[in-house]
């Protein structure tokens, strides 16, 4: 009989770590999840669920113990207007949580090591217009992310390049562009863009009051990738023989404002946007997926508007739910 993989996600009570334990299930390893809280949504499919503060060595230690490989998810963070408020926080809890976690798996002798960054760690000076060209990985140097987030996970591609240079641990790393779907958050002020914009017209749809807010006057642009495709391509990046960081993400670029009239036709209402004074992040960003189609052989390929229209019935959902209680 072959032998199981035993793989640890941690962040696995989070948005992409709980979808991730689920992916690898079916997949065929043995999963331990560990976070510092439970999944909100729904039960997790890990053989084993730990609940554990990443932010201390011991933590680590146990939860590495006896593991093959890692995918370190655990993060503080959340959208912009969490994002740009915390910095000190979130430079000082997301160093703990990958420091301990990284050298934990060193010393628990883990063969691989996946490491999720974020398309936050690009320069500000190439995200400043709308209409902007798409970043490529090796735009990241020289330097200068936006926040503190961005800032950490930098230093944290370097330390898991240094672990491959200086330990010949296998590592990998991966940039996300904006990932969305069922069962993130969707309130209570970590939500991102698409999640606040399902709930916000959700409430107009229940309400009767087609009017939403929004931050800045919505022309910000972005890319967004839908939870299935970034499954995927963490799978095949953790297979893969590519050790460098990757972008993935859809490489289709829209504004926040046909963000929002996609969700309303989707909901099958009529809106209207008040732009409101509001952290917005970098005014636009996209996607170079050229060498993620080297590497894997393969790019995301769900359409926005079906993500979306999944992403929407499970919003407007949860609002119909809480809007009972
Ligand atoms: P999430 O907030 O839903 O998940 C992160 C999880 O980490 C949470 O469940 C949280 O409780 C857990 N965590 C925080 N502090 C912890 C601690 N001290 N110990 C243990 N667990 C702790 O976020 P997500 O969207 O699922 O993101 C997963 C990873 O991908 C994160 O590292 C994030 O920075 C990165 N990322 C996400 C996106 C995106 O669009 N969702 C984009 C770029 C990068």
């Amino acid at each position: 009989m072959a032998v199981q993989t035993r793989v640890l996600v941690t962040g696995a009570g989070g948005f992409i770590g709980h979808h991730l334990v689920s992916f690898l299930k079916k997949k065929g390893c043995w999963v331990r999840g560990v976070d510092i809280k439970e999944p909100e949504f729904c039960k997790t499919d890990a053989d084993d669920f730990i609940v554990l503060d990443l932010r201390w060595r011991e933590n680590c230690v146990r939860a590495t113990h006896d593991i093959d490989e890692v995918y370190a998810l655990a993060a503080d963070m959340g959208g912009m207007g969490f994002i740009q408020s915390n910095n000190a926080r979130i430079l000082h809890n997301n160093s703990l949580i990958n420091i301990n976690t990284l050298d934990s798996a060193r010393q628990n002798g883990v063969k691989r090591y996946f490491y999720t960054s974020s398309a936050c760690i690009y320069p500000l000076y190439l995200q400043k217009e709308t209409n902007v060209t798409p970043l490529k990985e090796d735009d990241a140097y020289p330097a200068l992310p936006e926040d503190a987030y961005g800032w950490e996970k930098l230093v944290t591609e370097r330390l898991c390049m240094h672990y491959t240079q200086d330990y010949g641990m296998q590592t990998r790393v991966v940039r996300f562009h904006n990932i969305f779907g069922p069962q993130g958050t969707w309130t209570g002020g970590r939500e991102k863009a698409p999640a606040a914009l399902c709930r916000k017209i959700a409430n107009a749809k229940l309400s009767g009051n087609r009017e939403i807010e929004m931050w800045g006057d919505g022309e910000q642009t972005r890319s967004f990738c839908y939870i299935d495709d970034c499954l995927e391509g963490i799978f095949r990046l953790m297979r893969s023989d590519h050790h460098e960081p990757l972008n993935l993400g859809q490489d289709r670029m829209v504004t926040i404002n046909e963000l929002a009239y996609m969700i309303a036709k989707i909901a099958g209402i009529e809106i209207t946007i008040k732009h409101i004074d509001g952290p917005q992040g970098v005014r636009g960003r996209n996607s170079d997926n050229t060498k993620l189609r080297q590497v894997l052989g393969w790019e995301p390929s769900i359409s926005l508007e079906d993500g979306l229209a999944k992403t929407y019935a499970w919003i407007e959902e949860q609002v119909k739910v809480s809007s009972e209680k």
